[in-house]
This record gives structure tokens, C-alpha cells and sequence, in this order.
């Protein structure tokens, strides 16, 4: 049984290597990373339309006190024209000079806003720009993809109908466990070497009753790297 599993597996891995051909190729990373930067996208937009709209809010408050302020300041200029006593032009000197501190506030703060506003505006044009570049790599690298998975497809299929034909020879459970393995790790099977897991990275020694169902023939789970062992006959 065991030897038919390996036979399995060796034309399992003409499988698997197509499979990373694909996993690794040029045009379904760029098409991966297309796809992720597109995903975020809505997000960062709504955040900087968000912040747009906050900017917009304050630099119109910032406006209607600036209009309101000149108001003031030329109220206190005709009242200035208009005055005669010494305490009252001292009192007003000391308004108008409040008020031009004021004035100077709120004009730094509009300059502040416009920019910002400003900023706000060139990111979200960058994003427009890196949108419409990441939509046509997206779009050229998945036809790319696609060509290159239909050129492998016939490959596929023929081992694939092998993979089916040896299949029915091996235990349904026993192949079961072993495609299940398959989508995580591959080789799956390895051989126990003096009591040792055989997966060199791993090498865990086996305890006692594990050699015991492996010597009986079984193909059991490492209990570390989960990798399916046997004993060679
Ligand atoms: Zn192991």
C-alpha cells in the first residue's frame, strides 16, 4: 500500500510543481498585488473626504470671523476719527491693538487651512493616478494569468486523470488524510529513519508506541511536523 502512496505522491509533485509555477509567476504576483492596493483604496478615499470636509467646515467659520473681525476694526477707525478726551483714545488704542492681534490669528489660521486643504487635494489626486495605474495592472496581469493557467491546463488534466487512476489502488481514508496534508505541505511521506522523523528539518525522536504502529505497517502522523510517516520494508 505504501509503495502506491509514494508512486502517488512522485506524480503528485509533477502536479504541485505546475501549481507553484503558477503560485510564483510574474504576472499573478502583479495581479495579487493590483488586487490588494485597490482593496484599500475606498477606504483612504473616504478617510480624506472625511478630512475634506472637516478642513472646509473650519476654514468657513475661519472666514465669517475674519469678515466679522474688519467689521470691528472699522467701527473702532470712525470712532477714532471721532474722539476728543486722551483716556478715551488710550482705551481704544488698546482695543484696536487686541483686535489687530486677533485679525492676525485668524489670517494665520486661514493660511494654515488653505493649505492643508491643499495637501488634502494633491493625495487624493495621487491616489486617482495610482487607482487608474493599479486598475490596468490588475486587468493586463489577470488575462496574463489566465493564458498562462490555460497553457498548463492540459498538463493538469492528464495528471490529474493518472492521480484519479492510482487513487482507487490506495486506501480511501489513507488517501484522504494525504490530499488533506497535500494542501499545506508537500512531500507529505516520508520515510522514519533509526526512530527519527525523516523530514530533516524536524527529526523529532518518536516515542515508543509510534514505532510500534509504524513496524505494524501503519502510516502514522508525525506528532511535530505532521508529516505522514512509514517504515521502509
Ligand atoms: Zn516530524
Amino acid at each position: 500500500m505504501i509503495n502506491k502512496l509514494l508512486a502517488y505522491q512522485e506524480i503528485d509533485g509533477k502536479k504541485r510543481e505546475i501549481e507553484v509555477t503558477l503560485a510564483k509567476s510574474d504576472c499573478r504576483r502583479k495581479m495579487v498585488e493590483a488586487k490588494k492596493y485597490l482593496e484599500t483604496v475606498e477606504e483612504k478615499l473616504a478617510k480624506l473626504e472625511q478630512r475634506a470636509g472637516e478642513l472646509t467646515a473650519v476654514f468657513e467659520n475661519a472666514v465669517a470671523l475674519q469678515k466679522k473681525l474688519a467689521l470691528e476694526a472699522q467701527d473702532f477707525s470712525h470712532a477714532i476719527d471721532s474722539l476728543e478726551d486722551e483716556t478715551g483714545a488710550n482705551f481704544l488704542v488698546k482695543k484696536v491693538d487686541e483686535l489687530s492681534a486677533k485679525i492676525k490669528a485668524v489670517d494665520d489660521e486661514i493660511v494654515k487651512v488653505e493649505n492643508e486643504i491643499k495637501a488634502v487635494l494633491q493625495d487624493y489626486a495621487k491616489i486617482r493616478t495610482l487607482t487608474a495605474k493599479a486598475k490596468t495592472q490588475f486587468s493586463e496581469n489577470k488575462e496574463e494569468y489566465a493564458k498562462l493557467k490555460e497553457s498548463v491546463k492540459g498538463d493538469l488534466e492528464s495528471i490529474d486523470s493518472e492521480l484519479e487512476k492510482m487513487g482507487k489502488e490506495i486506501d480511501a481514508e489513507l488517501l484522504e488524510l494525504y490530499n488533506k496534508k497535500r494542501k499545506e505541505m508537500y512531500p507529505v511521506l516520508y520515510a522514519v529513519r533509526d526512530g527519527y522523523c525523516g523530514y530533516e528539518r524536524c527529526n523529532m525522536e518518536l516515542p515508543m508506541n509510534t514505532i510500534g504502529e509504524l513496524n505494524s505497517g501503519k502510516v502514522v502522523e508525525c506528532g511535530n511536523c505532521g508529516k505522514l510517516l512509514f517504515v521502509k520494508k
